[in-house]
């Protein structure tokens, strides 16, 4: 029984980002045999499911890609700062043929259920599709933003016009011209959303539930000589991403924001702003995430502009954040977006201000006890992160014991990227590691290194199985708690930290390193260089 050949040496879950680096690795690194499942019916994940108007990353494209592929580094032209989705996706596709990565990824077929057998020692991995095969190893790459929320809204079932999910999105599109849409939420999703929509809906109106500090994008053309500098670059631009806070080249002011003088606090906010991105949420003084008060002068700064932008006093109130500080929230970036509350097209209704949605009609949404009437709705309300997609895997480990319970309190794993109790287990870019609080694909790229090293690892010391202990485990999902109560992260009501979903145990979903992404990497670098240290290897 012990000795019965599984089917496949790993079964990857997910084709995005994260699954396709993850099979190019186990494949053509490691020599083994994979086979990847993806629900969607093309690669791409976040890019392939997320297709609404406005849709593009935040992160600059010249490091929201892979880097394993200096030649592809060299080669590809991104045509702005920040593009569009369909042209993620091109290149996600192009990615995926360069290495020829579909003959062993199975689309449309989503995984239901993946438990480990502790006699045989491996995993069986069920699909919608009827497949149930085994493996040694089993790597969730299913994403962190990958599972939608759909708010439990009375009466949505109700609604007789059209409504849509940004990440459900239809692949013909939307066409809005001429009617009446809603859309219910602000995020970083809405606001990349709410622009383009309002320049082609006959009215829009906006459903805000709480308001989100924006800094400008500040998209357009990449000078030629500035890609030029960057491609001649890529190698130590690749070293410095890597070994940054937040996989970005954005670098904190060594200094409290209080230090400044008020001159010198404006010329540094105004650079910031002025070089749009994640410059002002990722290169601010270093002590916006931890005092309330050098946190409140980047607050007051970015309300100043949301005054002078839109010219009505109560909607620039409405839009102004209340009750949390600044940067805890997944930045928004805005092209346009307080702007598009001047037009005549354009309406908000501020949950606090105007009253809750109460309920979805036949005809539309109540909201403080008024009616409002729409043809399409845009459900732009976010997702279950992190844990969300992985509770959805069905996963029992050993015993039987099954993932969710284990996490019913919150997620625990160790280092972001194991569980106890479930051997052979890899979460990339898994709850409790950086992940989301960083440029996604730098993380990604060193979690699917790291795992493969390990697979590696094992395989040339014949150990079967790898698991976390529950010491070691205990003692990481107590430092994330730890580092995290000292910041001013848990005073928001965020995904982060599992806020946006009514009944969702409380927890900070990531993790956020002393040191940043590059400290993790060093951290989980040591783990292994110790023997895998906090790991039981069999
Ligand atoms: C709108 C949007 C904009 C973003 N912009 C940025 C940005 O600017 N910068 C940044 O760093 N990050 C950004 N992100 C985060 C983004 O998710 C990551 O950058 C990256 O694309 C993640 O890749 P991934 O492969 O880990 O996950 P995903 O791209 O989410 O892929 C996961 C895949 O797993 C599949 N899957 C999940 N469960 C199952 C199952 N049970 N069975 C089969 N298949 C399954 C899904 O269908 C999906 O295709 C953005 C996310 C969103 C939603």
């Amino acid at each position: 029984m012990a000795n019965t050949p599984p089917d496949f040496d790993a079964v990857v879950v997910g084709a995005g980002f994260s699954g396709m680096y993850m099979l190019k690795t186990l494949r053509d690194k490691l020599g083994l045999k994979a086979r990847v499942f993806e629900a969607g019916s093309n690669v791409g994940g976040t890019w392939y499911w997320n297709r609404y108007p406005g849709a593009r990353c935040d992160s600059d494209s010249y490091i929201y890609c892979f880097t394993f592929d200096r030649q592809l580094l060299q080669e590809w032209e991104w045509s702005e700062r920040y593009p569009e989705q369909p042209e993620i996706l091109r290149y996600l596709e192009h990615v995926a043929a360069r290495h020829d990565l579909k003959r062993d990824i199975q689309f449309g077929t989503k995984v239901t259920g993946a438990s480990f057998d502790d006699t045989t020692q491996l995993w069986t991995v069920k699909t919608d599709k009827g497949d149930a095969v085994t493996a040694r190893y089993v790597v969730a790459a299913v994403g962190t933003l990958s599972a939608t929320n759909v708010p439990k809204f009375e009466g949505l079932e109700s609604f007789r016009g059209k409504s849509y999910h940004t990440s459900q999105w239809p692949h013909e599109g939307v066409d809005f011209t001429g009617k009446r849409v809603g859309v219910i939420g602000t995020g970083a999703t809405a606001v990349q959303a709410i622009p383009e929509i309002a320049q082609q809906a006959k009215q829009l109106t906006v459903f805000q539930r709480t308001a989100n500090y924006c800094v400008p994008a500040r998209n357009g053309k990449v000078d030629p000589e500035k890609v030029k500098a960057r491609k001649a670059d890529y190698d130590a631009i690749v070293q410095r991403i890597r070994s940054s806070f937040f996989g970005q080249e954005h670098y904190f002011i060594p200094k409290s924001a209080l230090e400044a003088t008020p001159e010198e606090r404006e010329h540094e906010f105004d650079r910031m702003w002025d070089a749009g991105g994640f410059a002002f949420w990722l290169g601010n003084y270093q002590d916006m995430f931890f005092s309330a008060e050098s946190n409140r002068l980047c607050a007051d700064y970015i309300e100043r502009k949301i005054r002078k932008s839109v010219k009505d006093p109560q909607v620039a109130e409405k839009l102004i954040p209340k009750g949390y500080a600044y940067g805890t929230k997944r930045q928004p970036l805005d092209t346009n977006y307080y702007e598009t509350f001047n037009r005549d097209n354009v309406r908000l209704v501020d949950a606090e201000a105007d009253g809750p949605i109460e309920r979805i009609t036949p005809t539309g949404v109540r909201a403080g006890g008024t009616d409002y009437a729409f043809d399409i709705l845009v459900l732009a309300t976010g997702f279950d992160a992190m844990t969300g997609p992985l509770k959805a895997l069905n996963i029992a480990g050993r015993g039987g014991a099954k993932l969710e319970d284990a996490w019913k309190d919150g997620p625990r794993t160790y280092l972001g990227v194991a569980v106890a109790g479930f051997p052979n287990l890899f979460t990339i870019t898994g709850p409790q590691s950086p992940s989301v609080l960083t440029n996604m694909p730098v993380s990604i790229e060193q979690h699917v290194d790291w795992i493969s090293d390990c697979i590696a690892h094992l395989e040339a010391n014949g150990k079967r199985t790898i698991e976390a202990t529950t010491e070691a485990q205990d003692k990481w999902v107590a430092h994330v708690n730890e580092i995290v109560n000292m910041t001013l992260m848990p005073g928001a009501n965020s995904w982060y930290m599992s806020a946006n979903i009514p009944g969702k145990p409380k927890a900070f979903l990531p993790y956020l390193d002393p040191e940043g992404a590059g400290g993790y990497r060093k951290r989980c670098d040591e783990v292994a260089a110790k023997g895998y240290e906090g790991f039981a290897l069999r």
